[in-house]
């Protein structure tokens, strides 16, 4: 955050939306079809996507989806409470997903470097009281099994993201409408991993119990 402006006292970081917002609108105008037929109809998006809130992990340019693909649940640490906790954001967008849109689909998608998966490994744990440290114990679970199954140190980081991906997968199934669409082989859930050092994106197959890259498995 800065408070720095320009000349005309506008600060520097809404300025910058601004003019990313003027850019916007001449793209707007190119496309004004495109945009007018998003606006007159519902939306069909074809994903829901469980991802970070991270600035850089950012979903519709890692699949390069259009406006109107992928209906978006992002929060710190790509998080899927399970059905009983006390929260309700990522229920309700789940069942609006699956019950009102249509959605076939979820992909739940972690990244390398997650800073809200680091927080509970560094000496500084936010306050259990806080918001930040209440929300940090749904990524308590990866790091309890990567601590019991003795992972050595380097592969630490990339062994925790990879398995708070799955627990959040098992989360999904504590709710009833993908349980009973996974079961029914309507819905699919996918596994995902977010490499930000190469770009690639890692899936997780169920058969093997392997991360493979994205365009090698058939997940
Ligand atoms: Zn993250």
């Amino acid at each position: 955050m800065t408070t720095a402006k320009d000349a005309n006292g506008i600060d520097l970081d809404i300025k910058d939306a601004m003019e990313g917002y003027e850019r916007f609108r001449l793209a707007f105008e190119r496309d004004r079809a495109f945009y007018k037929s998003l606006a007159t109809r519902q939306q069909t998006p074809r994903l829901l996507w469980i991802g970070c809130s991270d600035s850089r992990v950012v979903p519709s340019q890692i699949t390069q989806a259009d406006p109107g693909e992928l209906f978006e649940v992002r929060n710190i640490a790509n998080c899927v409470p399970p059905s009983w906790a006390d929260d309700e954001a990522v229920g309700a967008a789940i069942a609006y997903a699956l019950d009102h849109l249509g959605i076939d689909d979820i992909v739940i998608c972690g990244h390398t470097g997650c800073g809200g998966l680091a927080a509970l490994a560094e000496p500084m744990t936010p306050k259990c009281t806080s918001h930040l440290g209440r929300w940090m114990d749904y990524t308590r679970p990866a790091h309890r099994l990567v601590a019991a199954a003795r992972v050595p140190e380097e592969e630490r980081g990339l062994a925790t993201v990879q398995a708070h991906v799955l627990f959040q997968v098992d989360n999904l199934m504590t709710y009833e409408a993908v349980a009973q669409g996974v079961a029914e082989g309507r819905v699919g859930i996918h596994g995902w991993l977010y490499v930000m050092e190469t770009g690639e994106i890692q899936a997780y197959d169920r058969e093997s119990g392997h991360w493979r890259d994205l365009l090698a498995t058939a997940n």
